[in-house]
């Protein structure tokens, strides 16, 4: 097996390089790229895995990079922000990238992100739409549209249903408000934030454990929902 590529995009020297050597350290190889014109160059040289691209660059917006990158190439884009660019990143993340990381961060955090990521890529385009989902000790049954927690079966109302479905289908990928009100509510309900979180708060009570603590159904804060696997 040949190792991943990363495509690392990133202006600044200093984090690039710590970037860089963290993922040459856990056997990634990784390309450099210090703007988004250079980005696009090399990420049709190399085609890689999954592009880690850093929102604060000179030369082009993150936006444009995702919406340039997204014409063809279908593997995870993970963005790095800072913390004044919460408005860019939901932005960017509706535009097609997969997940964020907030700087500061450490190694560990970011090989976690990159492991997800690969691994959520690596299954979704061969699963053969698996007529059964699970997700920790939640189980979706998409063939009877039936819900289970510990296989004793959960009612759920239709909407209910339709979230649930929505974030299976994207387990531990981050989904923004927008995404999720288009996909379950259709087009048009984009800011119709209180259903989410209404139903949200259903459904933890329904499936999780502790729902003020919830181990799977989890808030993105300012950005949206994510089921986590793990
Ligand atoms: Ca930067």
């Amino acid at each position: 097996m040949t190792e991943p590529v990363i495509l690392l995009v990133e202006d600044e020297k200093q984090m690039r390089r710590f970037v860089h050597l963290a993922l040459s350290a856990q056997g990634y190889k990784v390309v450099d790229a210090e703007s988004g014109t250079l980005a696009l160059q090399q990420a049709a040289a190399h085609v890689p895995d999954l592009v880690l691209l850093d929102l604060g660059l000179p030369d082009m917006d993150g936006f444009a990079v995702v919406t340039r990158l997204r014409e063809w190439f279908t593997g995870p884009i993970i963005i790095v922000t800072a913390r004044d660019q919460e408005s860019e990143k939901v932005k960017v993340l509706d535009g097609g990238a997969d997940d964020y990381i907030t700087k500061p961060f450490g190694a560990e955090e970011l090989s976690a992100r990159i492991r997800v990521a690969l691994r959520r890529n690596a299954r979704s385009p061969s699963d053969p739409k698996s007529a059964i989902m699970t997700v920790g000790n939640i189980k979706l049954d998409l063939g009877r549209r039936l819900v289970f927690v510990n296989e004793a079966e959960v009612h759920v109302t239709p909407i209910e249903y339709k979230l649930l479905t929505v974030l299976m289908k994207h387990v531990d990928k981050v989904l923004t408000h927008k995404q999720l009100l288009d996909q379950v509510w259709g087009p048009g309900h984009a800011h119709q934030m209180q259903y989410l979180r209404v139903y949200m708060t259903q459904l933890r009570r329904k499936l999780e454990e502790n729902p003020a603590r919830p181990k799977h159904l989890v808030t993105e804060p300012g950005v949206g929902y994510r089921l986590r696997t793990e």
